[in-house]
């Protein structure tokens, strides 16, 4: 039984029209991976290399981040897996990191720009990446981009290492998750091969709220039209080049969201292992118009209270 619902969730995701979709997992270890494989993921659209830097006293080695990586890719048997670059920033404890305490962690040194301050560690990270045998079903991603002078500097070591192994392309995106990225969207797209929404960070960053502030829990909603208009800004630059626009936040996983992501022009969510199957049953029961309708309506109103009233009447009228 447990092959055949293996067998049926390996089918590939098409909406109600037959517009293809691709629903993939979000993962930090190679555990997740073999939940993935069997909840049916398509793919890893988030593999939150974190879970190998933290909590311990040295940095993995590229033969450790290697057997790891490889460990996911192999779970996964040929699909695509997007291996997100380190992202750990002052708020994180990594002694070894070398990186000063800050009064402002969230805007700090985070995310790409200490992999941009401290060269080896990218080196190592994409070694180990390049390294993989399934390396060809990789794909690297870049967190915490704000500026196309980033996704160069990355590329530039990307190349420059692939040309001394021997390996061929692998495809390079970068997370939007600062508003930077988004509004900035189709400048990114002449130097990347994908795109993916962070709606955490990208949520976090627009209404300028901490994501770990209970006391803004309420008001910090992915559903806000800030972040929709942002949704939509990425998507638009993105289409400019013809780049693809996943989305790997929280939002992706909210029953609510999907549609109106789907509207906007995604065309791959990246859930928990656990959510996989219940948002490919959602994206299956969707037109394409239908979600070009709610993402028309999702703009036009004015509060995140709005967007979730139209998107419940509309789960209601699908049920
Ligand atoms: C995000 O910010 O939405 C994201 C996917 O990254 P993380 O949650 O790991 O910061
Ligand atoms: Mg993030």
């Amino acid at each position: 039984a447990e092959a055949a619902a293996r067998a049926a969730g390996d089918r590939p995701t098409v909406m109600a029209d037959g517009t293809a979709v691709s629903v993939y997992a979000n993962l930090g270890s190679i555990a997740d991976a073999r939940a993935a494989a069997d909840a049916g993921a398509e793919g890893c659209g988030l593999l939150r290399t974190e879970f190998l830097f933290l909590d311990r006293a040295t940095a993995p080695t590229e033969a450790e981040q290697a057997a790891d990586y490889g460990g996911v890719a192999a779970a996964l048997a040929g699909k695509p897996v997007v291996i997100r670059l380190l992202d750990v920033g002052g708020d994180k404890p990594a002694p070894y990191l070398d990186i000063a305490a800050e009064e402002n962690p969230a805007l700090g040194v985070r995310g790409i720009r200490v992999a941009l301050a401290q060269p080896q560690i990218l080196e190592t990270q994409l070694r180990a990446i390049l390294s993989v045998a399934d390396v060809e079903h990789c794909r690297i991603m870049v967190p915490m981009v704000a500026s196309v002078d980033e996704m160069i500097a990355v590329r530039t070591v990307l190349d420059r290492l692939r040309g001394e192994l021997g390996i061929g392309p692998v495809q390079l995106g970068a997370m939007v998750e600062t508003p930077a990225a988004a509004i900035t969207a189709d400048l990114l797209a002449a130097h990347v091969d994908f795109l993916s929404v962070g709606s955490n960070d990208l949520t976090q960053y627009v209404l300028a709220m901490d994501r770990g502030n209970p006391a803004l829990a309420a008001g910090i909603d992915g559903l806000h039209p800030a972040v929709l208009r942002l949704i939509q800004s990425a998507c638009r630059g993105a289409a400019t080049r013809g780049v693809p626009v996943s989305v790997c936040g929280g939002l992706a996983a909210d029953p609510l969201a999907v549609p109106i992501l789907l509207g906007l022009g995604v065309r791959t969510l990246s859930v928990p292992p656990a959510r996989v199957p219940a948002t490919k049953a959602l994206v299956a029961a969707l037109s394409l118009a239908q979600a070009t309708a709610q993402a028309e309506a999702a703009v036009a109103v004015d509060s995140a209270g709005a967007v979730r009233a139209l998107a419940r009447r509309f789960a209601e009228e699908l049920a």
